[in-house]
């Protein structure tokens, strides 16, 4: 565990909390909607800065714009989510599945979180969500920290030939230990769970009222050994 503890700062409380995950989903017909899944993975993705491909000046819009337009020309590609310093925005609902990890398994079991990375973001404050926003998902989905992977790391376990012999560097500043490591942003998740921080727009009522619960069984098991691969289903079933 890092001894550094407070590794990424997040905005003021209030204004953490204004934050609510807006609902931009893509239309029912759109070709990067490639089928049903039931999620048991989720996916740590950096827009595709780390190819070099990304102008700085590509912003939530034009994302927004792509994935859109993705959906009209026959592409599959999607991503579920994207993560901003000031916005959050799901594209494609959890239980659809889409392109986004170059895997046959991870296109068909798992959410895509994408951290925008622009002109002006202020990185600490976007990746703070994006922890925030992947606690809130293996909440509400039953699925452990150990299935949160990198987009290197699923290409690298599920992935074939090229792909697994040479994963994508994605999400590339983290995996450069840009500003913190993998592991730091793992230690931010657990901290979500600890202080209760979650996207309660996305939880049922009964999840909602639990939370205080849930940070006191996440106290207790984030505090030991191993705690790497305590399942939130395990916080849940003792609510
Ligand atoms: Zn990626």
């Amino acid at each position: 565990m890092n001894k550094k503890r407070h590794l990424y700062k997040r905005p003021n409380p209030v204004e953490d909390a204004k934050i609510k995950v807006t609902n931009r989903i893509i239309d029912e017909d759109s070709t990067n909607r490639i089928g049903l899944q039931n999620p048991t993975y989720i996916v740590i993705h950096e827009v595709s800065l780390g190819t070099g491909k990304s102008p700085i000046t590509y912003n939530m819009e034009h994302y927004a714009n792509m994935v859109k337009q993705y959906g009209k020309i026959g592409r599959s590609v999607g991503f579920h989510y994207v993560v901003g310093d000031k916005e959050v925005c799901q594209f494609i609902p959890d239980d659809v599945a889409t392109e986004h990890t170059g895997t046959k398994f991870g296109n068909t079991n798992s959410i895509s979180v994408e951290r925008l990375i622009c002109e002006g973001i202020n990185y600490e404050y976007a990746t703070h969500n994006q922890a925030k926003l992947i606690a809130t998902l293996m909440l509400k989905h039953n699925i452990p920290l150990e299935n949160v992977l990198t987009h290197k790391e699923m290409q690298r376990r599920f992935g074939e030939g090229e792909k697994k012999a040479n994963p994508k560097q994605c999400p590339s500043r983290m995996l450069a230990g840009f500003r913190g490591t993998v592991q730091d942003f793992k230690t931010e998740i657990k901290r979500c769970f600890i202080y209760g921080w979650f996207f309660e727009d996305l939880l049922d009522e009964k999840t909602k009222n639990n939370i205080p619960k849930i940070q006191e069984v996440a106290k207790e098991r984030f505090a030991s050994k191993n705690s790497e691969l305590t399942p939130p289903k395990m916080l849940r079933d003792e609510r």
